[in-house]
């Protein structure tokens, strides 16, 4: 056969400039899109062969990249069906050509941000060496025998002509070389390529060799003095991806061990191991596999999302799943690989699309039906992870109300005294003791233990019981279970006097008079800075603290609120300033006692006194002012 010339069919307009240019950004998904052709062509052999169709031995089916610095080239190299003269005619020529072209219409009419979703998703396929090549040569032979078998040579330079011609190939299989431009020399940079391959190849279902690697051989019947195994250094083709990813296994044939071990191989760069991992493996209605991990978060800002890998086929797609997986679960690591889902629309679209929906909600039933399990089996283990997957599950109780349906049963609660109760068993615990004269159920919590102690004992002596909700979401997930809880109701312990935030009877009588009241209000409004406190006068018992600084629920969770982004609306006024309230027990003997001092200065100062021990057991004595209080003390005990 004589060398053929011809123009690619071309039904618009010339296609190649707009590859070239305008595809600019995510360039580099070309060596994916030829790698995975070639690993399309070996699987197709593979299933060939099983059926009996191809008798020949298949051989190694190493898919080979090689890189030549000197002829500015990037060879891959496949030992699949190959190709006949007319299957390059039909295929690369008239089908991957057109569908190119359609895809650059497309492509054309979309923002910048919209067309790089697109690039990402949905190969442009062959043509898409354009981007990156000056110069593309197809060597293929097809495993086909007899008649017009023999290999072929295409070639092209883009521009729409082409050249195709026989040429002789010992080797089924195909060779692409791509003639690297100036523009683009960087894929010809060995850790390039290795980048690349890594990112996009890594668990392709063929073995594929770039460059070597040393290893250590152990020399047979060699042993050095300690008995110990002699090993030389040798060279060998290394093999850039692992062919059976633990995701297209068994979960039956998988050890706890192998799921860690291919954690490191995800993320080799986190040393942390993960808390658990939920295998994902279904093939109806849709089909998907998988491994999700809960990752350890020592921080709260730590949380990352886009961790989770998507792959299609084994053929690294994006790591951004949003719209896909359920918004919570884009913080949990690993990877999904499904056929099913469509990877050539916008992300609009993929929202909206019923598979897509179909398997959000598949995930996330799986995620908590394997959340319960656990918790059903191994009860202590789960409560020593809790604090850790706490963050993930508020967060998609709060976020996926089914979710939440199917949590409530394992969702825990931690009180002060490092206790784990769950929903259920938790209300029993306080039933009996803190509903107050209105039948409402009072759910007592802390922040900061810390912090709030004097609060917490207060509260404790009282024989109630005190959660700590410290976590970076538990704001919200307070207002949640409010919503979700019955005449219940949640409070910090600080937000008022432990009687009022379970208010049981009507108030104590007071032991002062009207005019009594009257004095002490006149004395304590002398010394204390009206701006900074609502000051409030309470017939409370007589062994409860003479003052007490108290922040309202309702206007400290808004500020909470506001500091996390969760709310809207009123939240744009600006930040909230801190609102506290003191207030004065007018019942505890010791504000009787402060009446009695004669002198208006002595009467002050024990006000002072008094004011500041309260503003010290909330952490909010500072500066000159703690300093002040110091000298103050150390005067009265003189
Ligand atoms: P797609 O892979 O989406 O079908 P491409 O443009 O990437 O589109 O490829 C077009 C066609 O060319 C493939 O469907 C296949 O028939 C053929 N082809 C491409 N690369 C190879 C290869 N390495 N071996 C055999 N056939 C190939």
């Amino acid at each position: 056969m004589t060398k053929q010339k011809g123009n690619i069919d071309i039904k618009t307009e010339n296609i190649f400039p707009i590859i070239k240019k305008f595809l600019y950004s995510d360039h580099e998904i070309f060596l994916r899109e030829i790698i995975s052709n070639a690993v399309d062509a070996t699987q197709k052999l593979k299933t060939l062969a099983s059926m009996g169709k191809v008798k020949d031995d298949l051989g190694d089916l190493t898919i080979h990249v090689d890189v030549n610095k000197k002829k500015k080239t990037i060879t891959i190299t496949d030992r699949g069906i190959g190709m006949t003269k007319d299957e390059v005619e039909k295929y690369i020529n008239q089908i991957a050509f057109s569908s190119a072209e359609e895809f650059v219409k497309k492509f054309k009419n979309k923002s910048e941000a919209e067309s790089n979703a697109i690039i990402g998703h949905f190969g442009l396929g062959f043509y898409s060496s354009f981007m990156v090549s000056e110069l593309v040569e197809i060597k293929t032979k097809t495993y086909k025998k007899g008649g017009s078998t023999k290999a072929v040579h295409w070639e092209c330079d883009g521009s729409p002509s082409y050249t195709l011609e026989e040429i002789d190939k010992n080797d089924r299989g195909t060779e692409i070389i791509l003639h690297i431009d100036d523009e683009n020399k960087e894929f010809l940079e060995d850790h390039k390529v290795n980048e690349l391959l890594t990112k996009y190849c890594k668990f392709l279902p063929v073995p594929i060799q770039f460059g070597m690697e040393k290893i250590q051989e152990p020399i047979e019947g060699e042993k050095d003095k300690d008995g110990n195994q002699k090993t030389k250094e040798v060279e060998r083709p290394k093999i850039i991806n692992n062919p059976n990813p633990l995701w297209k296994s068994k979960p039956a044939d998988s050890k706890d061990e192998d799921y860690k071990n291919f954690y490191r191989e995800l993320y080799p760069y986190n040393f942390d191991e993960p808390l658990f991992h939920i295998h994902l493996n279904v093939d109806y209605p849709f089909n998907l596999t998988g491994i999700l991990y809960f990752p350890k978060v020592k921080k709260d800002y730590e949380l990352q999302r886009n961790k989770i890998q998507l792959y299609s086929n084994q053929v690294f797609v994006t790591d951004s799943v949003e719209g896909i997986v359920p918004d919570f679960l884009t913080l949990l690591h690993g990877v999904i690989d499904s056929p099913d889902i469509p990877l050539n629309v916008s992300r609009s679209y993929l929202q909206s699309d019923s598979n897509v929906k179909k398997i959000s909600s598949y995930i996330n039933k799986k995620v908590a039906d394997k959340l319960a399990e656990i918790f059903k089996k191994d009860r202590e283990g789960f409560e020593k992870k809790w604090d850790d997957i706490k963050i993930f599950i508020e967060y998609g109780m709060i976020s996926e109300p089914k979710f939440y349906d199917k949590a409530e049963k394992f969702a825990l609660l931690k009180n002060t005294d490092d206790k784990y109760f769950t929903f259920e068993e938790y209300k029993k615990h306080i039933e009996k003791t803190q509903k107050d004269k209105d039948k409402k159920l009072v759910y007592l919590y802390a922040t900061n233990v810390d912090e709030q102690y004097s609060y917490i004992e207060t509260a404790k002596e009282r024989g109630y019981d005190v959660l700590v909700l410290d976590g970076a979401l538990d704001s919200h997930f307070i207002n949640n279970l409010e919503q979700k809880f019955e005449n219940s109701s949640f409070a910090r312990v600080d937000s008022n006097t432990i009687d009022k935030l379970i208010n049981k009877e009507d108030e104590a009588p007071s032991k002062l008079d009207d005019k009594e009241k009257e004095d002490v209000k006149k004395a304590f409004e002398r010394n204390i800075d009206a701006k900074a406190y609502n000051v409030v006068f309470e017939n409370m018992s007589e062994t409860d603290m003479p003052v007490m600084i108290m922040q309202n629920e309702f206007m400290r969770r808004m500020k909470d609120m506001e500091a996390i982004g969760g709310g809207s609306g009123m939240m744009g006024l600006g930040g909230l300033p801190d609102t506290y309230e003191m207030v004065v027990n007018v019942n505890n003997p010791l504000i009787g006692k402060i009446l009695k001092e004669e002198a208006e200065e002595s009467q002050d100062k024990l006000i002072k006194q008094v004011y500041d021990l309260a503003r010290l057991s909330k952490n909010l004595l500072k500066g000159k002012e703690l300093t002040d209080f110091v000298k103050r003390s150390i005067d009265i005990i003189d």
